[in-house]
């Protein structure tokens, strides 16, 4: 028993609302498995463009986007915040070429 639950069931159908648009990340771009369990990374979750914490609405439908819950979790509490369709973010640098000149 919550009193948290007003919110609770209209969240759920709006869940279950864009759930059934069956629209890809809207994150990372990339198609979702609606099929996976709720605790699967690459499993669908709700994400809210504008983050709660910062005024946004989660229960504004023109404020919910699809997203897989890996994504959501690096997203934070960025807004507009995009993975690059290609997977993780790559940092790599560059080794500075110890190229010696051995000419003797
Ligand atoms: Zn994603």
């Amino acid at each position: 028993m919550s009193r948290n639950d007003r919110n609770g069931h209209r969240r759920r159908i709006l869940r279950q609302r864009v759930k059934a648009l069956g629209l890809p990340c809207a994150i990372c771009g990339r198609p979702i498995d609606y099929s996976l369990p709720p605790l699967h990374p690459w499993s669908y979750e709700l994400d809210e463009i504008v983050p709660v914490s910062l005024g946004g609405s989660e229960l504004d439908p023109n404020n919910v986007q699809p997203a897989h819950r890996i994504c959501n979790e690096r997203k934070g509490n960025r807004i507009g915040f995009t993975c690059e369709a290609g997977g993780r973010p790559q940092r790599k640098t560059p080794k500075p070429n110890a190229s010696q000149d051995w000419t003797a």
